[in-house]
């Protein structure tokens, strides 16, 4: 789902997709599956060629528990910043050539989306940030709803914990072993 900036006015315009308006549905439906959606944001222009992006997203996308094993759906709810900006020229084999999202900018500051003849992809915009919104690990929720999740394996950290006291082969007399033997 794209969004036309020439369409934008001057003063900005808010922006409001979900499951039931159904903008996004198509491009978002291999990340978010069978959860409902809601994208809120704001563009507004910020001069006659960059536009300044806000918004946030609230939806959840299936992952598997990193610690159990079963299937979950990932809370998402991601607020961005954008600034966006016409596509700049650059190599085919640039970093930057493959999304539109360049993100090794400072954290707190905006980042920068590129857009081109004056058309911002929205919805592939959306799907990234679902996509980076989900941890690298994981992991049912602590609790859901108020009550203790039904994660098989809930103590945090408990397959990565290698404070365990390992088992140390003491090396042995090799004579020890014939004081098991029993002489009939
Ligand atoms: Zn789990």
């Amino acid at each position: 789902m794209k969004i036309k900036l020439t369409e934008v006015p001057e003063e900005g315009r808010s922006y409001s997709w979900s499951t039931e308006t159904g903008e996004a549905n198509a491009v978002l439906k291999d990340i978010v599956g069978s959860n409902h959606y809601q994208a809120e944001f704001f563009i507004k222009p910020l001069n006659s060629r960059d536009f300044d992006l806000t918004g946030r997203i609230v939806t959840k996308t299936p992952e598997i528990c990193s610690r159990c094993g079963i299937d979950i759906n990932y809370p998402v709810n991601e607020k961005f910043h954008e600034i966006l900006i016409p596509k700049q020229d650059q190599p085919r084999n640039s970093k930057y050539s493959k999304v539109n999202h360049v993100s090794d900018l400072p954290a707190d500051g905006p980042e920068v989306s590129e857009y081109e003849n004056m058309v911002f992809d929205m919805g592939e915009f959306l799907h990234e940030i679902v996509a980076l919104a989900a941890p690298f690990n994981p992991a049912c929720p602590e609790n859901v709803d108020g009550k203790p999740s039904d994660c098989r394996i809930p103590e945090e950290g408990q397959l990565f914990s290698y404070n365990e006291e390992m088992p140390v082969e003491k090396p042995q007399n090799p004579f020890a072993v014939l004081k098991n033997i029993k002489l009939n």
